[in-house]
C-alpha cells in the first residue's frame, strides 16, 4: 500500500515549524509495510489544498493530511476537502456532545466558532480525539479513494495514528515490513568508504544502503522494503554482516549507539581507566564521556589546558618545547597524553591539541590540525588530522577522533 503525506499549514512554508509529523507518520507507516511516496508542504489556501489533494489521490489514491482542522478561519481543511468530494458538511451532534463535556471539566464553555469542530463530512468516519479538540476524519469513497485528516498538533497527530490510523491501514496492508538498520562508521570519510565497501549494493539485494554523513562520521543505513518480519531481520542481519567485513574497524556501533558510551563499555570489559588532557576540545571530549551514566569508573580526569602556562603548569609539557615547536604540535600532544597520566593516574590517556579557526591557521598548519597522542603502558602514539568545516564541526570531529583512538588502544588490549 502506497501513502502520500499532505502538510498544511504556511508556517511549514515559512520555516517557523518543521514537519516533524511527516517525519514522525513516516517512521510508522514503515513499521507496518505502507510505502510513503511522496511528502508535500503546503499554505492555508483553499486552492493549494484542493490541487495538492487532488494530484495527490490521483497518484496513489490514499493520503493523509495533516494541520488546519481547528476552529479558527485559518483552518479550512475540512471544508476543502469535503467540497472535493462532492459532500457536504453535518452536524454531529454527538461530537459537539463530547466537545461541550470537554470544556466543561475544565470550566470552560465553548465559544460559537468551535461549533465547526462538530463538523463533518457527509460519510466520513470520526477518530476520536482524546487528546485535543479537532476530531480526526477518514473519508472514503470509490471514485476518488481515502483521505484521513490529521490536527496538526504533533501529540495529537501521533495519538490518532497510533490508536485510530496505523490498526486501520494494518488490515489493508499485506502483513509485511519496511525495516532499517543503522551501522555507525568514524575515521572513514563517506567517499573513502564507498570505495571500501566497493559494489556491495549488488551483494546485499534486495537490501538497500544509503551513506548519511555527518560531522562525527558516517552513518550506513540499510533498508529492506515489503518483507515480512521475520524475513527483515534476517535480510538485514546478513546485509549487516557483509558490511561489518568489508568497513572492518570503521564500525563501532549500531542505531543510535554513542561512540563514548561504546569507548567506556570497552574500558569496563578491560578494566582499563581513563584520563584526558584537552585544548581546542575546550572539554567536549569529557562532556561526551562524563554525559553517560556510570562514566566515574572509567574516567578518572580531564585537563582543560588553553594557555601555553597551562600545558606546562598542569601537564608539565615543557615551555621550551612549546616555544620551539608550538602548542599544535606533535611533541605537544605527546607530553600532553603523558602529562594527563602523571596527573589523574589511570591506564590510558589521549590529548586534543589543535586549530579549530576560523583565525590562528598558517600555511603550514591550515586551520582544521588537530594533533592527537594516546599514552598507554609508556607506549605514547600520535596522529595528525586536518578536518574540514566550521570551528564548530572542527571540535565535534576532534573529539570524536579522540574517542576513536581510546577505542582503537582498547581493542588492542585483551578483555578481562
Ligand atoms: P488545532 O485544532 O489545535 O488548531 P490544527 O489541526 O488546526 O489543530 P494547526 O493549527 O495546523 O493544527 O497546527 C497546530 C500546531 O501544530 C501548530 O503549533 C503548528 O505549528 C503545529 N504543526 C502543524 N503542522 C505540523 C507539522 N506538519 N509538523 C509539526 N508541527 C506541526
Ligand atoms: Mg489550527
Amino acid at each position: 500500500m502506497n501513502v502520500e503525506l499532505v502538510a498544511i499549514g504556511t508556517e511549514l512554508l515559512l520555516g517557523f515549524t518543521v514537519d516533524t509529523n511527516g517525519a514522525e507518520i513516516g517512521r510508522m507507516l514503515a513499521d507496518i509495510g505502507v510505502r510513503v511516496t511522496r511528502r508535500t508542504a503546503i499554505a492555508d489556501r483553499t486552492e493549494d489544498i484542493r490541487n495538492a489533494v487532488a494530484e495527490a489521490l490521483a497518484r496513489t489514491r490514499a493520503v493523509i493530511v495533516t494541520g488546519g482542522l481547528g476552529p479558527t478561519r485559518d483552518d479550512i481543511t475540512k471544508h476543502t476537502i469535503a467540497e472535493l468530494y462532492g459532500v457536504p458538511l453535518d452536524f454531529d451532534e454527538g461530537l459537539w456532545a463530547g466537545l461541550v463535556e470537554r470544556y466543561r471539566r475544565a470550566g470552560r464553555v465553548p465559544v460559537e466558532s468551535n461549533r465547526t469542530q462538530a463538523e463533518v463530512p457527509r460519510g466520513a468516519t470520526v477518530l476520536p480525539n482524546r487528546w485535543g479538540s479537532a476530531a480526526g476524519l477518514w473519508l472514503e469513497d470509490r471514485a476518488r479513494g481515502l483521505v484521513v485528516m490529521l490536527p496538526g498538533v504533533p501529540l495529537e497527530m501521533r495519538n490518532l495514528m497510533e490508536h485510530e490510523v496505523v490498526p486501520r491501514f494494518r488490515q489493508r496492508a499485506s502483513g509485511t515490513v519496511i525495516r532499517s538498520r543503522t551501522l555507525r562508521t568514524v575515521g572513514v570519510a563517506e567517499a573513502a568508504l564507498a570505495e571500501q565497501l566497493g559494489e556491495i549494493e549488488r551483494d546485499i539485494a534486495p537490501v538497500t544502503l544509503a551513506y548519511l554523513p555527518q560531522a562525527a562520521g558516517v552513518d550506513l543505513r540499510l533498508t529492506v522494503w515489503d518483507v515480512t518480519a521475520s524475513q527483515a531481520e534476517a535480510l538485514l542481519a546478513g546485509a549487516a554482516a557483509r558490511v561489518m567485513s568489508h568497513a572492518g574497524r570503521a564500525v563501532y556501533g549500531a542505531e543510535r549507539e554513542d561512540l563514548a558510551a561504546v569507548v567506556l563499555e570497552a574500558a569496563r570489559r578491560r578494566a582499563t581507566t581513563i584520563a584526558l588532557a584537552e585544548s581546542c576540545t575546550g572539554g567536549l571530549v569529557g562532556a561526551r564521556l562524563t554525559e553517560i551514566a556510570g562514566s566515574s569508573d572509567v574516567l578518572l580526569g580531564s585537563a582543560v589546558c588553553y594557555s601555553y602556562a597551562s600545558k606546562t603548569d598542569v601537564l608539565g609539557v615543557p615551555a621550551e618545547i612549546i616555544a620551539e615547536q608550538g602548542a599544535v604540535s606533535e611533541a605537544v600532544a605527546r607530553h600532553m597524553a603523558e602529562g594527563a597520566l602523571r596527573r589523574f593516574g589511570g591506564a590510558l590517556s589521549v590529548a586534543v591539541t589543535g586549530i579549530a579557526g576560523p583565525g590562528g591557521g598558517t600555511a603550514e598548519k591550515p586551520v582544521g590540525t588537530v594533533w592527537f597522542a594516546t599514552a598507554m603502558d609508556g607506549d605514547v602514539r600520535a596522529a595528525r588530522t586536518v578536518f574540514f568545516g566550521t570551528r564548530s564541526e572542527v571540535r565535534e570531529r576532534a573529539a570524536q577522533t579522540a574517542l576513536r583512538l581510546l577505542l582503537e588502544r582498547l581493542q588492542e588490549m585483551r578483555e578481562r
